[in-house]
């Protein structure tokens, strides 16, 4: 059954990078990734979605402990992220401000050109940047000698293998009745 709705607030719709439009009402807190009718599948961000969508909770206890966010967030959050990927790919990202749209459950919402598994890897590698710069800022060498050696042998894309299996596991544990 259709949830009544307002005449009016059904939100935009959004443009894709791919030329597609997609109504800010097709897209719930749980989508992770949107077929598109462009015959690709895009990667859906929410702001409401933990940065343990991407990253384990030990690395977002660091990552919300040392990175100082440039703006009125006291946390480095989602959004921080989806901001850098931004930066990274502008042709490849879109954003869309729904605060306004009370039935949305959220306040922005990203869509990319590739799929969650792409971007899945593209936030790790900013993530392990952005941990990088933090700690050959930190002024301890033995951390950095560390950091250095753990990122030599981390593969992103094992990683993100491994963590999307993990998770889907989960999921279907979660549910399981
Ligand atoms: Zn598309």
């Amino acid at each position: 059954m259709a949830e009544p709705r307002v005449p009016g607030s059904e939100g935009a719709d959004i443009e894709l990078p791919c030329g597609e439009t997609v109504a800010v009402h097709d897209l719930d807190m749980g989508l992770r990734e949107y077929d598109c009718t462009c015959g690709d599948v895009h990667a859906v961000v929410m702001d409401v979605h933990p940065l343990g969508r991407f990253v384990p909770e030990f690395l977002v206890e660091v990552l919300t402990d040392t990175i100082e966010t440039a703006d009125e967030f006291p946390e480095f959050t989602t959004a921080h992220v989806m901001a850098s990927v931004m930066e990274e790919f502008p042709q490849e990202v879109v954003v869309e401000d729904v605060s306004d749209d009370g039935q949305a459950g959220y306040s922005m919402v990203w869509l990319t050109d590739f799929d969650a598994r792409r971007l899945h890897e593209v936030v790790v590698e900013l993530v392990v940047e952005l941990m990088d710069h933090a700690v050959s800022h930190a002024d301890d060498e033995e951390a950095t000698a560390q950091f250095e050696q753990w990122l030599h042998e981390f593969d992103v894309a094992a990683f993100v293998d491994q963590y999307r299996e993990e998770r889907e596991f989960e999921t279907e544990h979660d549910s399981a009745v």
